[in-house]
């Protein structure tokens, strides 16, 4: 029997150290309207909590686990670099070796900086654009979540639009009033802004496949428009892959959709989960960063051994067999035409949308083209969905505004295990709509 005591207590204890018990305020379930398991472990396709239940789990850290939890390769390149140290403040040759093999996946990257989160490389790709432009303006598109960083906490997605609250209080109204926002896919917003002040604007920023507000794809033509406007007014187009990279393909929605963006942010993945991020992009612009140019940007732990070692595994791994990209993505089709079937046997309306390897269910009757479609969805269902799924061992995003993630350790067993309770899910459902 399904239950969670132990994770209970445990939640009610960190509470009192943490505020709302997390480090992250969508692990926290309040979304959902229960309580955490706490997890003790993980390994392959399966994330274990101190209750001893077991899931297959399709969160998989948010993304980054592409491999399967604990790869043993992985980890047997982590026992090995451990002792050697972990952290030195000063280059190393395993710094290059990430650079190269970045830009091997991502030829536009040209050179590039290590940080240590996604939120570091888009506040700083930032800074890069305007410092590069002398222009302060920056265009976001609402839903999409770009990390926590003052300027892009506007009309954010992910946990913002979970609870609700897009703007933070604690941003200064000097900086959220440089951030403009665009509905996404809307190529005549874009046009329009940009006839008007494009000349003004430092850096279009971009989900290039939206995962923030559940997966979202890009329009045809939307990412063309992005490009074509801010090559004519010398604006920087910041393409943050920091959650589609590595899943829309091997090469991320760039190479996926062939648009070259001037600026690149990766997380999530090329660290093979460890805190690890890259910005990076055409050389003109990266080589104005200190201390090859004036733009300051800097980091105790960037760079860190032990997370450059784990990214390193995690994308020779990719590199030497390439066929992993279809694995997952196969696998992926798989589950989501399994969902769509299953739905539309129950007659419960759904739309499932896939890039690659990340996908999110969509409880509504037409396609999620922005964050208005996405926030008409029907929560009731999805909340009984993800309840049903937790208790019965599949462990999902615990909101609708986020995408879930298949790995090379989810085979067609977990798939099956996979649909046979997503059928009694949807059956409950259709039971409510009678
Ligand atoms: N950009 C995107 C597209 C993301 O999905 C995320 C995190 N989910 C971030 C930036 C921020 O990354 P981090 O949480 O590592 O700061």
């Amino acid at each position: 029997m399904f239950q969670l005591g132990k994770s209970e207590k445990a939640f009610e204890e960190a509470k009192r150290y943490m505020p709302g018990g997390v480090n992250s305020p969508v692990r926290s379930y309040r979304s959902v309207g229960s309580n955490p398991p706490f997890i003790s472990s993980a390994s392959g396709s399966r994330i274990y909590d101190i209750d001893n239940n077991e899931y297959i789990d399709y969160v998989l850290s948010w993304g980054p686990m592409i491999l399967g939890h604990a790869n043993p390769e992985v980890i047997a390149s982590l026992q090995e670099a451990i002792p050697r140290g972990t952290s030195y403040g000063a280059p190393t040759l395993l710094e290059t070796e990430l650079a190269k093999k970045v830009q091997a996946f991502m030829p536009s990257m040209e050179v590039i900086r290590l940080v240590n989160s996604g939120t570091e490389a888009t506040m700083s790709a930032l800074r890069v654009a305007r410092g590069y432009t002398g222009r302060d303006r920056i265009v976001k598109f609402v839903g999409c979540y770009h990390g926590h960083s003052d300027a892009l906490l506007v009309k954010a997605g992910s946990g913002l639009a979970t609870f609700g609250v897009p703007d933070s209080p604690g941003v200064p109204q000097g900086v959220a009033e440089n951030t403009i926002t665009l509905p996404y896919n809307d190529s005549d917003a874009v046009r329009k802004l940009f006839d008007d002040i494009g000349d003004t604007i430092a850096a279009i920023i971009v989900e290039p496949v939206a995962g923030n507000m559940g997966c979202v794809p890009p329009e045809p033509g939307f990412l063309e428009t992005l490009r074509e406007v801010t090559k004519a007014h010398g604006t920087v187009l910041i393409f943050d892959e920091v959650m589609c990279g590595f899943r829309a393909s091997s090469g991320g929605a760039q190479k996926r959709y062939n648009i070259k963006p001037d600026l690149t942010c990766l997380g999530k993945i090329v660290g093979g989960g460890m805190p690890l991020a890259v910005f990076g992009g055409s050389r003109e612009i990266m080589n104005q960063i200190a201390p090859a140019g004036p733009i300051y940007q800097a980091g105790t732990l960037s760079g860190n051994p032990i997370a450059v070692t784990s990214g390193l595994a995690t994308l020779s791994i990719l590199q030497r067999d390439p066929t992993i990209f279809k694995q997952v993505e196969d696998a992926t089709i798989a589950l989501c035409e399994g969902f769509e079937r299953l739905a539309a046997q129950y007659n419960v309306p759904v739309v499932v949308q896939r890039v690659g390897s990340m996908f999110t269910i969509f409880f509504t009757d037409k396609p999620v083209k922005n964050f208005d479609d996405a926030a008409s969805c029907n929560e009731e269902q999805f909340k009984m969905f993800f309840h049903h799924n937790l208790s019965h061992g599949i462990y999902y995003a615990p909101s609708p505004y986020e995408s879930n993630f298949v790995s090379i350790c989810h085979k067609s067993s977990e798939i099956e295990r996979t649909l046979a309770v997503a059928d009694e899910a949807f059956k409950k459902i259709s039971d409510t709509l009678l």
